[in-house]
This record gives structure tokens, sequence and C-alpha cells, in this order.
């Protein structure tokens, strides 16, 4: 029976780490990390979402501000937003809430974005720094993937890691991270065929794609880690992931819960780049 990947305790972890480190430096240098969200229109998941890192960021002792912007306007107003935010030198992390709605060059939204200031590894600049192997700000969903494994001491070094997903907010940067840390990667996505056999062969399954339960628990290879990225709302309360849980468990040696697994730590990594971009800010200051 798999043990848990708990992103209850990890999440909290990091976030009482940065909470003393964020508290240390305002004693010292009576400052602290900004963060703007820019949220357009009023989608209820996005908006829930960004109550809950606003919450966060609080708890932390990260200035958070959200701007709040009609489903109605044009891409330039956005990157008016986005531009002002990137002036502002008590804004260290600057979050666009996905998705845009549909009028909105999202493309032209992220390449106004300041890269240092970009804590959600979107920009084709930190995308690039994650492809080359070099230190930037990376995607916090993928970040918080691999600091789930670390945390258990999960070995990645040689293991053959599948990632289902290419998306480059998780899929993508998940499997680059793997890859930055030796793990032997494969990517499946919509276009993979025989879905079961590549399952079983994966020592480390990341299942990104927003299917609930695709990913059955006999497809698992023994022993494998399994992490479920997947948040797929079932009626108003009730939220699964894409893997079977109850049958993955009892083949996996480690499985993430969903909830309580990767979307607590997305929201910890948010909190800890933004930190990341205050260090960066505060050294050229
Ligand atoms: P996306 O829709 O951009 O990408 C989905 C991916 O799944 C695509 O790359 C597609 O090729 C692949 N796919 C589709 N059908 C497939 C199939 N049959 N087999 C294999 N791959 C298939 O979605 P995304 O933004 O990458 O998000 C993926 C999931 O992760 C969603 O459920 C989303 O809600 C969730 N998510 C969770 C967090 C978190 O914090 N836990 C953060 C971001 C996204």
């Amino acid at each position: 029976m798999a043990q848990i990947l708990d992103g209850k305790i990890v999440g909290a972890h990091v976030r009482a780490e940065l909470a003393d480190k964020i508290a240390k430096h305002r004693e010292s240098h009576g400052t602290e990390p900004g963060l703007t969200v820019i949220l357009v229109g009023d989608d209820p998941a996005s908006a829930i979402y960004v109550a809950s890192k606003e919450k966060a960021c609080h708890e932390v002792g990260i200035r958070s501000h959200t701007v709040r912007l009609a489903q109605t306007v044009r891409t330039d107003d956005v990157v008016m937003a986005v531009e002002k935010a990137n002036q502002d030198p008590t804004v260290d992390g600057i979050l666009v809430q996905m998705p845009l709605p549909p009028q909105v060059d999202t493309t032209r939204v992220l390449a106004a974005l300041d890269p240092t200031k970009d804590v959600d590894g979107l920009t084709t600049y930190n995308q690039g720094l994650l492809a080359g192997g070099l230190p930037g700000l990376y995607p916090c969903t993928p970040k918080g993937v691999l600091r789930l494994l670390d945390y258990y001491g999960i070995p990645v070094r040689g293991q053959r890691a599948l990632v289902l997903g290419r998306s480059t907010l998780v899929g993508r940067p998940v499997g680059l991270l793997l890859l930055g840390r030796d793990a032997t990667v494969t990517w499946g996505h919509s276009q993979t065929r025989d879905l079961p056999a590549l399952v079983s062969e994966a020592e480390i399954l990341v299942a990104a794609i927003g299917r609930p339960g695709l990913i059955q628990g006999d497809w698992i290879r023994r022993e494998a880690v399994v992490v479920d990225v997947g948040i797929n709302r079932q009626g108003p309360k009730k939220v699964v992931g894409d893997v079977d849980f109850l049958a993955a468990k009892s083949r996996a040696s480690w499985i993430t819960p969903v909830p309580g697994g990767v979307g607590l730590m997305t929201v910890a990594m948010l909190l800890e780049n933004t930190w990341q971009a205050f260090v960066h800010h505060d050294d050229a200051r």
C-alpha cells in the first residue's frame, strides 16, 4: 500500500521556512516582498485561486495586491497593467491569472512581463533558462512536484519518469526539471499510442492531463511513484485527479492525493518564487 506524498505537510513546511526568512529580513532591512496578481474577468475558479494566493501571501508576510480587470478588456489594457507593475519597485512578483478571456492575446501579455518578476515562470526568457538547465524563475506546479519528491527522499537520478501532458505550464517544464535531475524522461500526450504499456514501465509517473481517472490502477508499475497533478471538478464540492487513486494506491510505493497533494505545493512555490524574485531585486538595489 502506497505512502502518501502529503502536500499539506510539505507546503506548510515551505511556508514556515519562508515566513521566518521574511520576518528576519523585515527586522533587519524594513522591507518585504510584494506580489501583484492580475485577475481578468469573472471566472469563479480563477477568483477562488486568487483568493487562496492572497491569503497564503498574507500568512507568510508577502504584501499582495490584486488588479481586477473586466471580462471585456482588450489586450492593451492587460499589457498596461503588466507594465505598471513592471515599473513599480515595491512589486517583486507579477502573476497573470490564466486563462485570459479569448479576445486577449496571452502571448503579447506574457511578452510584456519583466522576466525578473515572472513568478509563474511563463515568459519565453524563463522557459529558455529552464530548457537550458540554467537558474531562473521556474513554473510553480512543476517546482512543487520536485519539492514533494525531495522532501520524502525519493530518488530521481536514473529513474524512468513518464510525464503525461506537455503544456508550457505543467507537463513540459516538469519533464525538463526531472531531466535536469538525471531522470530518463518520456512525455506522453494526446497523440501518444498505447498509454497503458508506457505507464506500466514508469518508475515515476506524473499525470498532468485533466481527465478524471484516465489512468487506471492496474496500468501502474508495482512500487512506482505516482504524482497526480490533475484537478477535475465533479460537482461543486468534489475534485478528483487523473489517476484512479484507490486502485493506484494498492500498487504504487508513493502517491499524491487529490486534493491535498500537488495543488498545495503550487501555492507554496508561488510564495517561494516571489521571495526568490525579491532577493534578486534586493541584491540589485
Ligand atoms: P492542458 O489542457 O494545457 O494540457 C493537457 C495535456 O494533456 C496536453 O498536453 C495533452 O496533450 C495531454 N493529453 C490530453 N489527452 C491525453 C491523453 N489521452 N493521454 C495523454 N495525454 C493527454 O492542461 P494543463 O494546464 O497542463 O493542466 C493539466 C491538469 O493539471 C489539469 O487538470 C489542470 O487543472 C491541472 N493543474 C493542476 C495544478 C495544480 O496546482 N495541482 C496546476 C496547474 C494545472
